[in-house]
């Protein structure tokens, strides 16, 4: 089953504009040919529209976070409209540090995912479980508790502009990355939830990427399992050279 493949870089509260518009152009430079591979940044909201004029046709635009109200006296957010208007394609939505960092809860993760989906957003969804979790044993029912309060009410005519991605909270910005199968086994896990809730044809559809820590070092052993469709990087995103080594994975 031939699945889509995303490479997409967060570059979390890196990057002024001048640095943003070179981190493209590099990019852009030494991209050559990647087949059907999907690129995806997302930069900071202020330089959005800048960067997706930079970014043309070869490099799709998401931003990190967004509210999930329309419009309102809601200071210092932003709407799904704003995202829209600005050219972005994707919508980072639950990322650890917005769960962790700013509390947000499954509630408010389930609607923003709404909100995304009703503009035409495609949001990408990050879950993934505390060390403690796992020590505990209880990642996969983390993640599957976190992946169907995220997707509650989502129809199954709206998944296919859905993108999961795993991210364990021990390994993102840590150093440590997940083993090959740590990754698989969870990614395998994942998609018995999708199938659970909208058969299997979503179930092996939906891309689901793996995010924490991923380096060129690694990332071949973790893109060469089966069920990791691609890759969310942080870090290794913010130089064009070691995110270029990221895509062009053989
Ligand atoms: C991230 O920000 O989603 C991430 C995975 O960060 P890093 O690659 O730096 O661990």
């Amino acid at each position: 089953m031939k699945r889509r493949e995303i490479f997409a870089g967060n570059w979390k509260m890196y990057t002024t504009l001048s640095e943003a518009l070179a981190l493209i152009e590099g990019i852009i430079k030494g991209l050559g040919d990647i087949a059907n591979r999907e690129i995806v940044v997302f930069p900071p909201a202020v330089h959005a529209r800048e960067v997706v004029k930079a970014c043309g046709n070869k490099i799709a635009v998401g931003l990190q976070n967004m509210y999930f109200e329309k419009e309102g006296a809601f200071t210092g957010e932003i709407s799904p409209l704003m995202v829209k208007d600005v050219g972005a394609r994707f919508i980072l939505i639950g990322h650890s540090e917005r769960r962790h960092v700013f509390g947000e809860t499954d509630e408010m993760i389930n609607r923003k995912i709404h909100a995304a989906l009703d503009v035409g957003l495609e949001p990408m969804v990050c879950v993934g479980e505390l060390i403690s979790e796992r020590e505990a044993g209880n990642s996969e029912k983390v993640v599957e508790t976190q992946l169907k309060a995220a997707l509650a009410g989502v129809a199954r005519d709206q998944m296919n502009k859905v993108v999961i991605a795993y991210e364990p909270v021990w390994a993102i910005g840590t150093g440590k990355v997940a083993t090959p199968e740590i990754a698989e086994s969870m990614h395998q896990s994942i998609r018995n939830v999708l199938k659970a809730l909208y058969g299997a044809e979503i179930a092996t559809t939906v891309p689901v990427l793996y995010g924490g820590s991923v380096k060129p070092e690694n990332i071949k052993g973790l893109f060469s399992q089966e069920n990791i469709d691609g890759v969310l990087v942080g870090g290794a995103s913010l130089t064009a050279k070691s995110f270029l080594d990221i895509i062009h994975v053989q």
